[in-house]
């Protein structure tokens, strides 16, 4: 069992006594465990089948109790509680929550009125005017559920980016082992690191195609075969994704890898632009007059056209042909570019680690800095802290401080902005930090205007330094506030504050569309993580990830700065 599946057991148990309006502490506790298990890497099977329970508890952020409930997820693949509380609210009832605009108390209301209990069914009432005369529903938001229902419709099926790379990298890493493979790759959606993936894309090369097949469906992620072919297969894995691996020529293998990643507008725009200079772009190769003339590496493919190397991440089917044909292409921002994280929460909020060991973690990473913000008094559920907790985390941050060469952490925190825009410290306090990452963690179905108002109220302070996840979307759970994003960017750009880049990968928030309105207002971006345990520092992949998709160079964003340049743009507002 991976550890994804874990998680995702934990996170709808978590969901479920939410609904129930249980001790938000208690759920609190599924989420966290939930979380720090998906960053985690080494696997939970592995480690209990080694040192039993004991070893579980010893994973930063478990407890006796979330340890008791993993193994008995482990043994029994799936926990009681779960099934339990499915009885009393069954699955279809559950996506209904996740649609936008519905929320506990309104989906109680339509299965105690109505019977209403899936998607499906309510999107039937609201078109045949069933729900006409139920209190609280009009025509206005009716029409909201309707988009709700649409926009939820498009995430079923689909995987978080963090879930398609563990099976993906699990997959590439031991077919990489057989010695029939000469070639391996995983295209599609996720070698663009879209947010969420639908399947897993395989290429490979070999001689061998059908010992390649073999092991391929043998592979332990695999739950069941779909077809398996001479030198095409198709698989479901455990986690539900499908997996596709096929075989190809060595001498298409570029032209195969171009056509396989997409997406398919960039490959319908690459083919018309090659039949203008009469060839054919296919899978199989870059053709004139039926005679291949390129295809065997995908910088090839590009030149055959007259156009440099595209990045994956920007094979969108928008601006980067012009982009590439005039030499424009952006250098785009590398993992080892990052030299800090600038998010991060200890168990001074409720974070799993020490500051000590957090530190330690990110020297081993090779940072240069990094920054604790945990969360303020208002955050309760977070352990957040007041303004008097706060002074002996900094304190214990300079002693620290002074024990370290070559690196240092930054004081901050992640500061509640209040429904009114104004902050959960005083400036007396704030002026004391290095790092104020400001965040809203509460009323978050406030009017679009009040909303934006909020934030950016909270961009004039002169001592906020970053805007937090900035449109709380959670993918596949909650949508973006209502938010005027010009309105927003426009005021980080007046006021000089930077925007966040979160990288869990539930959240990649700002999203790679809105990094790139940000970049062309000249805004700052920091990449953060936003981690509560020391492992998961390393979902900075998936923010970096996500900035190239949003064009980022190394230059636009703040964390890619020696100490030095990054203090005078933490200071830059004061
Ligand atoms: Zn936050
Ligand atoms: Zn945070």
């Amino acid at each position: 069992m991976e550890n994804s599946e874990i998680a995702k057991i934990l996170w709808e148990v978590s969901e479920l006594l939410e609904f129930k309006s249980e001790n938000p502490f208690k759920i609190r506790a599924y989420q966290k465990a939930a979380r720090n298990i998906e960053g985690l890497p080494l696997s939970l099977e592995e480690s209990y089948k080694s040192g039993g329970i004991k070893a579980l508890k010893e994973i930063p952020g478990i407890g006796e109790a979330i340890a008791e409930h993993i193994e008995e997820i482990i043994k029994t693949g799936d926990f009681k509680k779960r099934k339990e509380l499915l009885k009393e609210f069954p699955k279809s009832f559950l996506e209904m929550i996740e649609v936008q605009g519905i929320g506990p108390k309104t989906a109680m209301l339509l299965l105690k009125k109505r019977g209403i209990d899936s998607i499906e069914k309510l999107e039937k009432a609201i078109k045949s005017g069933a729900l006409k005369g139920l209190v609280g529903f009009g025509e206005k938001k009716e029409q909201n559920i309707l988009q709700g229902i649409t926009h939820k419709k498009k995430t079923i099926g689909r995987h978080l980016l963090s879930e398609a790379h563990e099976y993906a990298d699990l997959i590439i890493n031991q077919m990489g082992k057989i010695k029939e493979i000469d070639q391996l790759l995983a295209a599609g959606s996720l070698r663009r690191q879209q947010e969420t993936i639908g399947d897993i894309d395989i290429l490979a090369t070999s001689k061998n195609p059908e010992a390649v097949m073999h092991a391929f469906v043998k592979l332990p992620q695999v739950k069941r075969i779909l077809a398996q072919g001479p030198t095409k297969s198709s698989v479901i894995l455990k986690n539900e994704m499908q997996a596709d691996i096929r075989v190809v020529d060595p001498k298409c293998f570029g032209a195969a890898a171009h056509y396989f990643t997409g997406n398919k507008l960039h490959n319908i725009k690459i083919r018309e632009m090659a039949v203008k200079l009469g060839l054919k772009i296919s899978e199989y190769g870059v053709f004139k007059n039926d005679k291949q003339i390129a295809g065997k590496t995908e910088e090839e493919v590009f030149e055959s056209v007259g156009l440099s190397y595209i990045p994956p991440e920007l094979r969108e089917g928008s601006d980067e042909f012009e982009a590439a044909k005039k030499g424009n292409l952006p250098q785009l921002i590398n993992y080892p570019d990052i030299r800090g994280d600038l998010h991060i929460h200890s168990t001074y909020s409720d974070g799993a680690n020490t500051i000590s060991e957090i530190a330690e973690f990110a020297i081993k990473m090779e940072y240069e800095y990094i920054a604790i913000t945990d969360h303020t008094q208002s955050t309760r559920v977070a352990r957040g802290q007041t303004a008097r907790e706060i002074i002996k985390e900094l304190e214990h941050i300079d002693e620290l401080n002074s024990s370290y060469k070559n690196f240092k952490i930054l004081k901050g925190a992640e500061v509640d902005i209040l429904p009114d825009g104004t902050l959960d410290y005083k400036d007396e306090l704030l002026k004391e930090l290095d790092v104020v990452v400001a965040a809203v963690h509460s009323r978050f179905k406030m009017k679009k205007d009040d909303m934006t108002k909020r934030i950016c109220t909270a961009m004039k302070n002169k001592y906020v330094n970053i805007i937090s996840h900035p449109t709380g979307r959670i993918i596949r759970r909650r949508p973006p506030y209502e938010l005027d994003m010009e309105e927003i960017l426009k005021t980080a750009s007046d006021t000089g504050t930077y925007l966040e880049l979160n990288s869990q990968p539930d959240r990649l928030d700002l999203s790679d569309v809105n990094c790139r309105r940000a970049k062309e207002m000249g805004i700052l971006i920091a990449i953060n993580t936003d981690a509560h345990t020391k492992e998961t520092l390393y979902f900075m992949q998936f923010g970096v990830s996500t900035a190239r998709r949003g064009w980022l160079e190394a230059k636009n964003v703040i964390n890619t700065n020696p100490i030095a340049k990054l203090m005078k743009l933490l200071y830059a507002k004061r």
